[in-house]
């Protein structure tokens, strides 16, 4: 007899787009094969916890039922590419998303292995390798994450990811993108040999030229990563090893092609817009806020009261079925957008919103809103302490605290994550947990709300209280000193609060 193993499972979703035929089959799997109902991630992926080792396979077949995948969306390649929230709202949305899903597909690993492990496919070869250009024999020496942002929102943090394209858009027209590269989120404890970093722009790329550039940094990475230190085998550290100018060289090079001077782009923002926006063909777009991204049935874990967020997506996406063109999007901070619907439906969607308690946006604080944390414990095998279970406790304490200095409609970036891998993308919270011990955290402040510049150790190793104590006269001042509109951590950052000790980095703009 040997132990009830469970597993995670987790899909590739590009731009995590669902049908709603897809999202009754995922739904099905979740409730047959999964406990804790579907979990959306910070890369617009699904997470299904909980999977028990003798149903990994009929799961993985749902899935593949559903016309959905799980290749590469964990192990070391190019992981689920993360892409602006929302391309439905017009032409050139659409337009960047169609290339970031190309993209991804021209990076996938071409092993059948995949298909014959899951999905009973013969083998085709007996011995011998299958020919990956890209990936070559060993894969790449760790993940790669790669995001697509449209401005002036930021909702992919496209500085964190590996590579990231910054869409220029003119009169309606994607011009090209501004090419970042080396950023990247995890970090270990007491390592000072791992850190954080934000992503550089090293210049302009049209449209045709997204994939080359893609696969030249990529292959890149894959010749140079650091193999032998797995700590340091992100391509953060390949690029501080060798250099900045070294890598944009080796990237032209492979590429074929110099890159363009990059062009001025602004973010306003890196979370998400809820409620309904409307897109350039009429149809409505509803974003909602998904708490730490857990669509369950039953108690919300840390909040008490049950919900019925499973049945309430449930119902809305058998409405629409009848409506080509609605879908669900994920967003990369664990929310949803019912996108797509006709404007005779949404008021039917409205009432399924209302009636299923969906619309906890409306009520929410802009704290609570935009607050996102990490699965962590009891699901992750990495987690020091709490993050997902913890948060609606967290930010209610940081709620009492801005009421009490009158700013209880601050719109600070707080996020939470279990370990200092950094899942929930931490160092750029304005005020951020990352665990240390149960109950422990190193308190991390000073980022600002654009995803453009990294917060950094405020207080380590603390418990609740103390982090409340230090949180307390810091909100105080902000609300007695800020300038209008100053973000949290850029009032730090500004007073002398906190003093950040890195460079910006190359072409992000102050
Ligand atoms: Fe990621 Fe660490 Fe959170 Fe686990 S505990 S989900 S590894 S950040």
């Amino acid at each position: 007899l040997e132990p009830a193993y469970s597993f995670m499972i987790r899909t590739r979703t590009p731009g995590g787009v669902v049908s709603p035929e897809q999202w009754l089959k995922l739904d099905a799997v979740a409730t047959t094969y999964a406990e804790r109902g579907l979990r959306v991630t910070t890369r617009q992926a699904f997470q299904f916890h909980g999977v028990i080792k003798t149903e990994l396979k009929p799961t993985m077949q749902a899935i593949n039922a559903a016309l959905i995948d799980t290749l590469a969306a964990c192990g070391d390649v190019n992981r689920n590419v993360a892409v602006a929230a929302n391309p439905q709202l017009s032409a050139s949305h659409a337009e960047v998303f169609a290339q970031a899903a190309a993209l991804s597909e021209h990076l996938l690993p071409n092993t059948r292995a995949y298909y014959e492990i899951w999905l009973d496919e013969e083998r085709v070869a007996g011995s011998g390798s299958e020919d990956e250009p890209i990936y070559g024999e060993v894969y790449l020496p760790r993940k790669f994450k790669i995001g697509f942002a449209i401005p002036p929102y930021n909702d992919v943090d496209v500085f964190a990811q590996d590579l990231g394209y910054i869409a220029v858009i003119e009169d309606g027209r994607v011009l090209g993108y501004n090419v970042t590269v080396g950023g990247g989120m995890g970090a270990t404890h007491g390592d000072p040999e791992t850190y954080p970093r934000l992503g550089d722009v090293i210049g302009f790329a049209t449209p045709e030229q997204v994939i080359p550039v893609g696969v030249a940094v990529v292959t890149a990475q894959r010749d140079f990563g650091n193999r032998a230190v797995r700590k340091r085998a992100r391509l953060k550290y390949t690029i501080d090893d060798r250099g900045l100018d070294w890598f944009k060289a080796e990237v032209e090079r492979r590429a074929g092609f110099p890159l363009l001077p990059a062009r001025p782009f602004a973010f306003r923002h890196n979370g998400d817009r809820f409620g309904w926006v409307e897109g350039d063909d009429g149809r409505g777009h509803l974003t909602l806020r998904i708490p730490a991204g857990r669509i369950v049935d039953g108690p919300l874990d840390g909040q008490g009261a049950a919900v019925s967020h499973l049945s309430g997506l449930r119902e809305i996406a058998r409405l629409l079925l009848a409506h080509e063109g609605a879908q669900f999007r994920m967003t990369p901070n664990q929310n949803l957008v019912i996108a797509g619907v006709p404007a005779p439906v949404r008021a039917e969607v409205d009432a399924l919103v209302a009636q299923h308690g969906l619309d906890g946006y409306r009520a929410a604080s802009p704290v609570r809103r935009n607050a996102i944390a990490c699965v962590a414990l009891p699901t992750c095998g990495l987690a020091m302490a709490e993050a997902e279970r913890y948060l609606p406790d967290f930010v209610a304490q940081v709620e009492t605290l801005l009421d009490r200095h009158g700013i209880a409609q601050a719109a600070i970036n707080l996020r939470i994550s279990g370990c200092p891998n950094g899942c929930s993308r931490p160092y750029l919270g304005e005020i951020a947990l990352v665990g240390k011990a149960p109950g422990r955290y190193n308190l991390m402040l000073g980022a600002d709300h654009r995803g453009q510049r990294l917060n950094t150790l405020y207080r380590e190793n603390i418990a609740e209280a103390e982090i409340l104590a230090a949180l307390d006269p810091l909100l105080a001042g902000y609300a007695r000193d800020a300038a209008a509109d100053e973000g949290f951590g850029d009032y730090l950052v500004r007073s002398g609060v906190v003093a950040i000790p890195y460079p910006t980095p190359t072409g992000i703009p102050v």
